[in-house]
């Protein structure tokens, strides 16, 4: 395995997104879910530099529909407008980076079900090779219809 797909491997975004919020002075609601994947960090932090003044609460970041969304109140209502900016610009970026590289090169693919922002090089293949290789572990074959409930 190559350093680069260890780094992707082990990437924690809650663990990430705790520590970088914390040093930015962010705070992160207790129920807050947090997911995102190694490509989007750096998304992710220009978010919480864009906002770290604005005393900001976090309630959730994840992937919803392909793209990052990020859930969040500031305590003063004039630095609404600056959060709504943030978070679209990160929506926005998100689109078109690879979630799990960073790629932001390419173009993104749709996989199977699952919206994933994934770039056209390795990072398609090789999760398609790793929902196979699942497939055929479990002998299933399921064909992610609504067949499979029969
Ligand atoms: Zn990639």
């Amino acid at each position: 395995m190559s350093d680069h797909r260890v780094k992707i491997d082990e990437f924690n975004g809650v663990f990430h997104f705790k520590d970088w919020a914390s040093q930015a002075g962010v705070m992160v609601s207790e129920q807050a879910e947090i997911y995102y994947s190694y490509g989007w960090a750096d998304i992710v932090k220009d978010f919480i530099d864009a906002i770290k003044d604005c005393g900001a609460v976090i309630h959730g970041v994840k992937t919803e529909f392909g793209a990052l969304e990020i859930w969040c109140d500031v305590e003063n209502k004039k630095d609404e407008v600056k959060m709504w900016r943030a978070t679209s610009v990160a929506r926005e970026k998100s689109k078109i980076t690879c979630e799990l590289c960073g790629d932001n090169t390419g173009k993104r693919a749709v996989l199977r079900q699952d919206v994933k922002v994934l770039c056209q090089r390795g990072c398609r293949m090789a999760v398609l090779e790793s929902l196979e290789k699942m497939d055929q572990e479990n002998g299933t074959r399921r064909t992610n219809t609504w067949l499979d409930d029969y």
